[in-house]
């Protein structure tokens, strides 16, 4: 949605709580949130009871955007200026919100990305495995083995989607565990000289390297692809300042989702994240 589309949605509260209800149904329908049942009647104070189970809740329920309370339209705003990359500070001098408020709305956000983000296709055909290091202090020893950075395991399949990881370290068993449950055995994966990948031929892959310290491509041989994602995540998260560790991986599962969907908007995706259901275990 533009921001002509995005000014009449959020013209008023009235508008823009119309606006969040059409995601929080189920194509137009109201679905009971404890037992999935259509058969529901609303009940005084803009409440539902279920026929089958008789559970009452109200309206977004159990949803992300009712762990904070504010407004519809000033959900509305935040997720378009989150979607347009103004930094929490930003938004919140533009909104008069409070500061902790708009951390909140973000991070609300994030968790959301990542509780609706599992994507169980598989990547396939020719794909490129790489792992990148992020945060901790700039000096010292960089890439693999660098003290207080995050590991993280990325694949990405050329001309699709990238899909990354943050890992404890990068061990030939990480490297073939998360490349399996990924990439569709068979596919070709192209990586750097690092022996830790050798073990992705004993994982049913065929696999070519490149040694980057003789040349960058060989032909087809080349990581370019899953390069290009660590540049475009880290140019973005080096304006966070230092993320703290347990933020992190929302951060970089921010990064990948923007990556993946970086030809269109996002604007829906995300409304539809935020008033969908919080996962049980969170
Ligand atoms: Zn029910």
């Amino acid at each position: 949605m533009n921001i002509f589309g995005f000014h009449s949605v959020v013209k008023s509260e009235k508008r823009a709580q119309r606006h969040l209800r059409k995601f929080w149904r189920k194509n137009g329908r109201v679905l009971c949130i404890n037992c999935g049942s259509p058969k529901v009647y609303q009940i005084p104070g803009q409440r539902y009871r279920c026929r089958r189970c008789k559970y009452r809740f109200s309206e977004f329920s159990g949803t992300w955007i009712r762990k904070l309370k504010i407004g519809s339209a000033q959900w509305l705003w935040i997720i378009k200026l989150f979607e347009l990359e103004m930094s929490a500070r930003k938004i919140s001098q533009q909104l008069d919100l409070s500061y902790p408020t708009v951390l909140k709305a973000t991070n609300l956000i994030r968790q959301s990305i990542v509780a609706n983000s599992k994507d169980r296709n598989w990547l396939q055909g020719e794909v490129e495995a790489d792992d990148a290091y992020f945060g901790g202090k700039r000096k010292g020893k960089r890439g693999r083995g660098a003290r207080n950075k995050i590991p993280v395991f990325g694949i990405l399949e050329r001309d699709g989607k990238v899909k990354v990881e943050v890992v404890e370290r990068l061990t030939a068993e990480t490297i073939c565990g998360l490349t399996v449950k990924t990439v569709r055995r068979g596919s070709i994966v192209y990586t750097d000289k690092y022996h830790g990948y050798d073990s992705l031929m004993f994982c049913g892959y065929r696999h070519l390297n490149i040694d980057h310290s003789k040349r960058f491509a060989s032909g087809k041989v080349y990581i370019n692809g899953v390069e290009g994602f660590w540049s475009y995540a880290k140019e973005r998260l080096i304006k966070f300042h230092g993320v703290s560790k347990n933020k992190f991986p929302f951060y970089l599962k921010e990064m990948e989702f923007r990556y993946n969907n970086r030809h269109r908007s996002i604007f829906e995706k995300l409304v539809k994240f935020v008033c969908s259901p919080v996962p049980n275990h969170l």
